[in-house]
């Protein structure tokens, strides 16, 4: 089977031509298989978010092609306009783009546009609601009376209400408590599961992205610098360093305790450094 995403050799220039000219992305190509779990890394200004809004067609490529499915999006009209379904995008701080009068209108605006008819309308919001935790009480409020968390998770229910293949996520838990945050990753969790989505979350959390995703890709200056396992991205930490990216807390731990010269080995998640500090304790055991 195709990947469900192809990027190939992706540029895209804002403001082309004018004073005001800036490349954002410089010939990135990588692909996307589908059920992935993907976490994109990067130093603000590196073109994170101006990538994640070329996967449904938001912005048009100034060079360079996003192959969905095999076809790409650009080609044919209908194409362009099912990518925007097909492909689901929560933008940074997606509480600023409720509108309606109501939760319930806001999370239906896209079913609405998918021209599904109202029973098949109500099902999705109800469903979806019910998934992020937003109540039938909360349907019928203002989204502007309810708590930025939960305006947040009105915003994901919004799009998970289109039943995207692919569920791309703009720092999704910017902003929040640990509470807000530990409920938001789980909602992508339960949605990947349900739907054997394919996620892309862009995160400056290097302990989410290390414990959640199957591959990571580090964006640095426009241009795509990694694309490896988190393992092997997280080995390579001094050049994460000089991008002005950090490492998972309990990654930084083992270096130390390697530099002191404890026999383990570089890790990357909590579940890795229970297993070692284990068989460290079995093998002083045994001495
Ligand atoms: P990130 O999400 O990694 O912080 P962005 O994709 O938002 O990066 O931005 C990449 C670069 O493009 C930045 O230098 C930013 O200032 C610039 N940029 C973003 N949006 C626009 C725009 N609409 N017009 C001009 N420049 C932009
Ligand atoms: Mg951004």
């Amino acid at each position: 089977m195709a990947p469900i995403l192809e990027i190939k050799d992706l540029t895209h220039v804002y403001s082309a031509g004018t004073p005001f000219e800036h490349t954002a992305l410089n010939h990135v190509s990588f692909s996307v298989e589908r059920g992935e779990f993907i976490g994109i890394i990067g130093h603000t200004g590196s073109g994170k978010s101006t990538l994640m809004q070329h996967m449904n067609g938001l912005l048009k490529p100034t060079s360079g092609s996003v192959v969905l499915d095999g076809k790409d999006i650009w080609s044919d009209k209908i194409l362009t306009r099912q990518a925007r379904f097909r492909v689901g995008l929560v933008f940074q701080y997606p509480e600023y783009q409720l509108f309606e009068e109501t939760v319930y209108k806001d999370i239906a605006f896209g079913p609405k546009n998918m021209g599904l008819d109202a029973k098949e309308i109500d099902r999705r919001v109800r469903e979806s609601a019910d998934f992020v935790g937003v109540t039938p009480e909360q349907l019928e409020v203002s989204p502007f009376d309810l708590s930025g968390g939960q305006k947040r998770r009105v915003a994901i229910a919004g799009v998970i209400a289109m039943e995207p293949e692919v569920l791309i996520l703009d720092e999704p838990t910017a902003g929040l408590d640990p509470i807000g945050r530990a409920e938001i990753l789980e909602n992508i969790e339960r949605y990947r599961k349900a739907k054997n989505a394919t996620i892309m979350m862009v995160s400056h959390s290097m302990n989410d992205v290390a414990r959640l995703t199957d591959r990571l890709l580090v964006m640095n200056h426009a241009e795509l610098a990694m694309d490896a396992v988190p393992g092997e991205v997280f080995r390579r930490t001094d050049e994460l360093l000089e991008m002005g990216l950090d490492i998972p807390d309990v990654t930084r731990v083992f270096l130390r305790l390697r530099e002191l010269g404890l026999p383990v080995e570089p890790i990357y998640t909590m579940e890795q450094a229970i297993s070692a500090l284990r068989q460290l304790k079995e093998g002083a055991a045994h001495a």
